[in-house]
């Protein structure tokens, strides 16, 4: 059993804001007169500034200018002529919009999925064609790009994380005890594959602190499926285990932070488990065939 420490990182507070302005209208494949006549249709909505699709609510400017949403947010005069750009609704085009299928936003890394706008977005969120973020937690690197190049791009830009082999590593998270967010990372490679343990501390309210402590796959969802892990805390007599199959960095932590799916305990339990600040992570990756989940 090799034993590693692990120094805390303080979360850098900035949250993520990934709006993903890449599109390409063109790369639309249209089988049939119908599915190519809704691209047609698409491309009258596209705006003038960012190429991605003007959705309802739709406003225009007072010539009849479409923009998006969130390019008007940043414009003080219509892209195409200079007028004001007013708040008058259209709402015509919001009517053919919700009969117009949409290609997805990640049709040029090969997704060819046409939507409903009111499906696109949920789409797009889990569209596996979607390009990979930077698996740190914190949301202070805004790295994206394809799976195979996330373990250059951690190795490259996040030098801090140390990566271990073997399927039987205590993870020793230090200082624990440290005021306010705190993440803890570690990688370990095993079956051919890099796992991320992230130890995360946050602050709920009032001093009370929670620790999140959950696993992902550096690999597509598909992947994370033949997968399963354990981990523990161990003290004098007593143990806490949390089993469960790891997330694919696709997916992200923060979710299942967020609705506590995962190993969540509070500062008490921390201390019971701790040894001079330090708290003890026992980690232990499986194939989901070993495992009874
Ligand atoms: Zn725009
Ligand atoms: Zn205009
Ligand atoms: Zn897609
Ligand atoms: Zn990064």
């Amino acid at each position: 059993m090799s034993n590693k420490i692990v120094n805390p990182k303080r979360r850098d507070a900035t949250n993520a804001s990934s709006s993903s302005n890449s599109n390409s209208s063109n790369s639309l494949s249209s089988v049939g007169d119908a599915s190519a006549m809704s691209a047609d249709l698409a491309s009258l909505f596209e705006c003038p500034v960012c190429f991605d699709y003007v959705l309802p609510p739709i406003l225009q400017c007072q010539s009849g200018h479409l923009v998006c949403s969130s390019c008007r947010s940043k414009l003080t005069c219509c892209p195409t002529c200079r007028g004001s750009l007013g708040n008058i609704r259209n709402l015509a085009m919001e009517k053919v919009a919700s009969n117009v299928k949409f290609p997805c936003k990640h049709s040029s890394y090969g997704c060819t999925a046409s939507l409903l706008y009111t499906e696109k977005a949920e789409h797009e969120e889990t569209c596996e064609y979607r390009p990979y973020l930077c698996p740190c937690p914190g949301a202070s690197c805004k790295w994206q790009g394809a799976l195979e190049l996330v373990m250059p791009h951690l190795m490259m830009s996040h030098k801090s994380i140390t990566t271990l082999q073997g399927e039987d590593i205590v993870f020793l998270a230090t200082d624990i005890n440290l005021p306010g967010a705190v993440d803890w990372v570690m990688m370990q490679s095993c079956f051919g594959h890099n796992f991320m343990l992230v130890l995360e501390k946050q602050e709920k309210f009032d001093g009370h602190q929670q620790f999140f402590a959950i696993v992902q796959l550096i690999g597509s969802r598909k992947e994370a499926e033949n997968f399963a892990y354990r981990l523990e805390l161990n003290g004098h007599r007593r143990r806490l285990t949390w089993e469960a199959m790891p997330r694919s960095i696709h997916e992200g932590v923060a979710s299942a932070i967020l609705n506590s799916d995962c190993l969540v305990f509070d500062t008490s339990i921390a201390q019971l488990f701790a040894d001079n600040g330090n708290l003890g992570i026992n980690f232990f990756p499986n194939g989901s065939k070993d495992c009874n989940l």
